[in-house]
């Protein structure tokens, strides 16, 4: 077997190989297709490989020419799609068209080109030069980006440039083969292969990295939210509470937090039934997410008890948060809950105090919130600080 041989019999492995990753991580995620095309971008370039290997075989070199050509555009075709479907952009099928026009005009053109001459060969790489110009645009076209996105785009161009210097390398070389089934002999063939492999392994290698990436942050995305109310899980609004203050501390900056609790919540599950309760809790975590206010952090703590922490904002401005939502959740009207039950919910309120960690604001709101219950609900009431006996302040408003 000839090293060009050799090396192509490998890389048909190292094909089978990626196929395999990607449809292992097109079982993990369910929700796009991209994985699956990608796992048949390499299907298919594990024929493009075998037609390669086989071309000697072959009773018409032209023949096989034309599907070693057609099987590797297709390849990166279905590529460019997989992108497009990662990336979230439009399928540039008008791009994706001209190419493959162009390059059955220049499947027409070379063969009346000696196969040995340079513009021969020039012709020859552009379609794949171009398809992976386009799939490169596809990344960079992309809204969100991370490091492993752009590296990838960058791998795409360089690994499109690479097709227009093989004319040259050919060149340089002593050629591509007098006939077609020689090619696989050629030092030429040795080269073009070994380019063409790492680039190849190389995209693989960071598509596929990408892709595990972008499972892992959605796998640790869900793990922090609650899957009716859509907010923030315990867990999440924690641990996005503590980066909060962390930031505001070292800024100077204030931030209060507001402790929410439904009010005889188990009495509208059991007169109105538990799919009421649901559109309650949702109706709810609906009106602490959207406010017009200060961007801010929302989270349902566990069943119908819920926090926001408004990051900047004083005990004032959070007693007025607090009292936006208390009112307007009075004033839902809830699919399932009859006009002559209201739905209320009591609020607790802390502002941050210098020193304290999220756990002792947390706890001084909740004991507010406590507080308000305790007072007879649908209120609001504010945290002293932490220094008083008393942890909760008389109200100083009509608000409290
Ligand atoms: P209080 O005014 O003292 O808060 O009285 P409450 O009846 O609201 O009592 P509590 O907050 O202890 O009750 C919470 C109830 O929330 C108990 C549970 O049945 C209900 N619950 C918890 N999770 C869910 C949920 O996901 N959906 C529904 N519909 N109800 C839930
Ligand atoms: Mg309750």
């Amino acid at each position: 077997m000839s090293s060009a041989g050799f090396i192509l019999a490998i890389n048909t492995f190292v094909a089978a190989a990626f196929a395999l990753a990607f449809l292992v991580v097109a079982y993990f995620d369910r929700a796009r297709s991209a994985a699956y095309w990608f796992a048949l971008t390499y299907a298919s370039g594990m024929l493009y490989l075998t037609l390669e290997f086989v071309i000697a075989a072959f009773p018409s070199g032209q023949l096989a020419q034309v599907l070693v050509f057609a099987s590797f555009l297709g390849s990166l075709v279905i590529f460019n799609i997989g992108l497009a479907n990662k990336y979230s952009v439009e399928i540039p099928w008008r791009r994706i068209t001209a190419v493959i026009i162009a390059s059955l005009a220049i499947g027409y053109a070379i063969q009346i080109l000696p196969r040995t001459s340079v513009s021969r060969s020039f012709l020859y790489q552009m379609p794949y030069f171009a398809m992976q110009m386009i799939g490169a645009g596809i990344v960079f076209a992309a809204k969100k980006r991370k490091m492993l996105d752009s590296l990838l785009g960058g791998l795409l161009i360089a690994s499109a440039l690479q097709f227009l210097t093989k004319p040259l390398l050919a060149e340089l070389l002593g050629g591509n083969g007098a006939v077609a089934r020689e090619y696989h002999t050629t030092v030429y063939a040795l080269a073009s292969q070994s380019l063409g492999t790492i680039f190849a392994l190389s995209i693989a290698l960071v598509t596929l990295m990408a892709m595990v990436s972008d499972l892992l942050s959605e796998a640790a995305r869900e793990s922090e939210r609650d899957a009716l109310s859509g907010l923030l899980n315990r867990r999440g609004f924690e641990r996005r509470a503590e980066a909060v203050l962390h930031d505001l501390q070292r800024k100077h900056q204030t931030c209060s937090v507001v402790l929410c609790d439904l009010d005889n919540f188990k009495l509208i599950n059991d007169t109105c039934g538990h799919a009421a309760g649901d559109r309650t809790i949702k109706a709810f975590a609906k009106i602490i997410s959207e406010a017009d206010t200060v961007k801010h952090l929302s989270g349902r703590m566990g069943g119908d008890e819920f926090a926001v922490a408004l990051p900047g904002a004083g005990l004032f401005t959070a007693r007025l948060f607090a009292e936006g939502a208390r009112t307007a959740l009075s004033e839902q009207v809830i699919a399932g809950v009859p006009g002559h039950i209201r739905c209320t919910a009591s609020f607790g309120v802390a502002e941050f105090e210098h020193g304290e960690t999220v756990e002792e604001l947390m706890g001084r709101a909740d004991a507010a919130l406590y507080e308000a219950k305790r007072r007879g609900r649908n209120q609001v009431r504010a945290a002293g600080p932490h220094l008083l006996d008393s942890s909760v302040e008389e109200p100083r408003s009509a608000l409290g």
